[in-house]
């Protein structure tokens, strides 16, 4: 392994691992993990994902009788992920080159791996540590969605991958998926109009009536993608929309969800021909739940303490987006996501402060030593 978390940072930043092409970081990972003690284990979620490795999970075995302590973040990496070079200019480390950088997420995984090392090497009893590293996170969160999850003994978890240090969310939405269908009658505009049905039109009046952008603090909506029609001259047979809501609140999130349905249901009964009506076929997908936890659970309190010690103030927000989180949170660990220090992250001007990267893996050790002492 490399000498500090700088090098080592920079190391697998120098690995492509876009999302379904994260054989070569696992390996290097795997063998880091096996070194410091770890028993390794890899899962077949690449023959689900269509990627080349699977999730890697590990568990240290503890020096002292508690139930573990989980730690997550993810290998993969959004695009353009390959060929980073890395670089370092007054402390921050940035991309050489129009590529990302890869701080989301081999900033949490560094920091998890360099914060464990350090606790090791001071002789400190630690609680028996499991280690999650999910692949294909970028892409749907695939890799904890096929993670065998009763695999995990421990309560309280920590996913390491949001941006500033110190800062904790505590709360995520639920997202639900909607793609609509909206079928009319094709009939030539010009000759005869009146023997068709305009599903563009049937997704205008409904888009034009359906609550959008923010609806309320905890719950938003959008529309994303239209497609349809083929011609000026032709009334258009077919409409598809794809949109999405989201809430921290799953009735107002049913609720909102349920204002689309009924929107393109509505629109498309009020267009009818003698014989022939407006159909429209709704899928609603669950991508995942919310979940927050509120200041006097455990998983915050231990967070608190460790900061403390630190001596940097926390700070705990709710999210709006979905992560690996909501799926563990979802099968009963409470987990809250930690930052790691990344910001830009998704874009090619991401990077990291090289004192954030020392921080965060002091985080990681404070974490587990504050879990330990409670
Ligand atoms: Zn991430």
């Amino acid at each position: 392994m490399q000498q500090n978390i700088i090098e080592y940072f920079q190391e697998l930043v120098r690995i492509d691992s876009e999302s379904r092409n994260e054989r070569a970081i696992a390996d290097k990972i795997k063998a880091d993990l096996s070194s410091l003690g770890f028993r390794v284990e890899e899962d077949k979620c690449g023959e689900q994902t269509g990627g080349n490795a699977g999730n890697i999970y590990a568990f240290l075995p503890g020096k002292t009788e508690l139930p573990p302590i989980l730690l997550c973040a993810h290998i993969d990496t959004v695009r353009p992920g390959n060929g980073i070079q890395p670089e370092v200019n007054n402390g921050r480390i940035t991309s050489a080159t129009a590529t990302i950088l890869g701080a989301d997420d081999k900033s949490g995984v560094a920091e998890i791996i360099y914060g464990i090392k350090d606790l090791i090497s001071t002789g400190y009893n630690y609680p028996p540590i499991e280690i999650l590293f999910t692949v294909c996170e970028e892409i749907g969160l695939l890799g904890a969605r096929y993670f065998d999850k009763s695999k995990l003994k421990s309560k309280i978890g920590y996913a390491f991958d949001s941006e500033d240090i110190g800062e904790f969310m505590i709360g995520a939405p639920s997202q639900n998926t909607i793609k609509v269908k909206i079928f009319g009658k094709e009939a030539h505009a010009g000759v005869e109009p009146e023997k068709g049905i305009n599903a563009i039109r049937i997704a205008s009046e409904a888009i034009a009536s359906i609550p959008i952008g923010r609806i309320d603090f905890e719950t938003t909506a959008n529309i994303g993608i239209i497609s349809g029609g083929t011609a000026t001259n032709i009334v258009p047979n077919l409409v598809e929309v794809k949109g999405e809501a989201r809430s921290h609140n799953e009735a107002k999130l049913a609720q909102v969800t349920n204002d689309i349905v009924s929107a393109f249901e509505k629109a498309a009964a009020r267009h009818k021909l003698e014989n022939i009506e407006a159909k429209v076929e709704i899928d609603v997908k669950n991508e995942y739940k919310s979940f927050y936890m509120d200041e006097s659970h455990q998983v915050v309190k231990v967070a608190r303490r460790a900061l403390q010690q630190l001596g940097i103030e926390p700070g705990f927000v709710k999210g709006g987006g979905g992560s690996d989180a909501n799926i563990i949170n979802a099968e009963g660990v409470a987990m809250i996501i930690a930052g790691t220090g990344m910001h830009g992250y998704h874009t090619v001007d991401e990077n990291i402060l090289i004192d954030d990267l020392v921080a965060g893996a002091n985080t990681v050790k404070e974490i587990i030593k504050a879990y330990t002492e409670a």
